[in-house]
């Protein structure tokens, strides 16, 4: 096992640990301030979505009022 393997193996062992701790946190969270804001998909899309300030976890699809409410806003 090379050098870059073996460090591989280790930065991918920590992004698990990362990711539990952050599910974690998402699982325990009551998502009680949320912001309408927007993201990028798998393929580099801008999406808009409902996002908790506290944990970052994505609560739910805005409607299309909420859009163009938001689109309004920050105009
Ligand atoms: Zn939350």
């Amino acid at each position: 096992m090379d050098d870059a393997e073996a460090h591989m193996r280790d930065l991918q062992k920590q992004r698990k640990q990362i990711e539990n701790e952050i599910n974690d946190i998402q699982q325990s969270c009551k998502h009680e301030n949320v912001t309408i804001k927007p993201l990028h998909d798998e393929k580099g899309a801008t999406i808009v979505r409902w996002v908790c300030d506290t944990c970052q976890f994505i609560v739910r699809y805005p409607t299309e009022q909420e859009i163009r409410d938001w689109v309004g806003y920050e105009k």
